[in-house]
């Protein structure tokens, strides 16, 4: 039978996106300039996630991946952001109990060697022996869910559809991270390898997108760059009661800052735009479907049939959403959000009537 371990890691791990999620996020964290992410066979056979990040150190081979560790506590003081960027030592824990799974990794000291650690399911530590290794960690998943038969059935039966999902997930990722150079690929397994997409280590998220989308496509988008603040109070017209409430609230929790790039609402120009659109709340990548509502009902009201190319990076106060909806952490709940759509609607109407002839 399954084990508890098994069972719980299973909501951590709930397919390829939060696999590849944990593990570039991991890379991230670790000062990674350079992220390579290898698919074998649509990521049915393996997921390797190539970094060139810090490495890790000798002491924490033992303790990396049980549960609940993390060597990363010490980093963060304030507790806000530990949760908003769940720091929980659970993913390579939960990888460990359902795929196999071993790590690659040097520190900056060691030259061109490297350890290879091999874990138990429990996450123990079963070995290391030593190889040769480029600077940073290599993490290797191999036959995700091996060990649970529905799900490994149900992961074959998708393998094309979640492997395109997880190619939007992981181009969210590469556009975003400035000054990180990305690439990912697929070997099938009779066949070439293809390469993806990748990014240059750019100063600019629109390098990013022309790298992935192509410069052509990009020229046409315009900034985005919407501020608001939520603060009732400063609003003309706001009534005494609003004052008082928010007068209970933390001023510094009501500004709203949206940084990105978007399509504009031309008639014809649409269509040389790719029909994408990537959210992200302080620069993680999140599905925020009524703001995408919002975006698509402004746009249309010009009378445009397709939906904008928008690329949206929402800058708020730790305060104003909840990341521990979903146990990946994927869902983010915004406390506030009529209120936000509201603006964000007012804000988007005014940036598209200078931008509509
Ligand atoms: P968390 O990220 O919450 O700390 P994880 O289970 O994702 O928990 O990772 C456990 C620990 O493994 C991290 O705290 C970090 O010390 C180490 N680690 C994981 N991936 C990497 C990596 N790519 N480079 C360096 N260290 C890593
Ligand atoms: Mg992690």
């Amino acid at each position: 039978g399954r084990s508890v371990h098994q069972i719980q890691s299973g909501q951590v791990i709930i397919d390829l996106q939060s696999v590849c999620k944990e593990l570039v996020e991991n890379s991230i964290d670790a000062g990674a300039t350079s992220i390579e992410v290898r698919f074998k066979n649509n990521g049915l056979d393996a997921i390797e996630v190539q970094d060139n990040g810090a490495g890790i150190a000798p002491d924490d081979y033992d303790t990396i991946a049980l549960k609940h560790y993390t060597s990363k506590l010490a980093t963060y003081d304030d507790l806000a952001s530990l949760q908003t960027f769940g720091f929980r030592g659970e993913a390579l824990s939960s990888l460990c109990a359902l795929s196999n799974f071993h790590i690659v990794t040097t520190r900056a000291t060691d030259g061109p060697k490297g350890t290879k650690l091999e874990f138990e399911q429990s996450g123990k530590l079963r070995g290391t022996s030593v190889v040769a290794a480029k600077q940073g960690t290599t993490v290797v998943v191999e036959t995700l869910f091996h060990n649970l038969p529905v799900r490994r059935k149900e992961l074959e039966k998708n393998a094309k559809r979640e492997y395109s999902k997880v190619l939007q997930l992981l181009n969210a990722y590469a556009c975003i991270s400035v000054g990180v150079k990305f690439s990912v690929s697929n070997q099938m397994s009779k066949g070439r390898k293809t390469v993806a997409f990748s990014t240059n280590a750019n100063p600019t998220t629109r390098d990013n997108l022309s790298n992935v989308y192509g410069a052509k496509t990009i020229a046409a988008l315009i900034p985005l760059n919407l501020a608001f603040d939520m603060d009732p109070s400063n609003r003309p017209g706001a009534t005494q009661s609003a004052r008082n409430w928010s007068a209970q609230e933390d001023p510094g929790s009501r500004k709203i800052t949206i940084l990105g790039h978007i399509s504009r609402p031309v008639v014809g120009e649409g269509r040389q735009t790719p029909d994408r659109q990537m959210f992200f709340v302080n620069s993680r990548p999140c599905s925020l479907p009524q703001v995408a509502k919002a975006f698509n009902e402004v746009y249309r009201s010009f009378n445009i049939t397709q939906s904008p190319f928008v690329f949206a990076d929402m800058k708020l106060d730790t305060n104003a959403y909840d990341v521990n909806v979903s146990p990946d952490k994927r869902t983010i709940l915004l406390h506030d959000q009529t209120a936000l759509l509201e603006r964000l609607k007012e804000a988007l109407f005014e940036l598209f009537e200078g931008h509509a002839q």
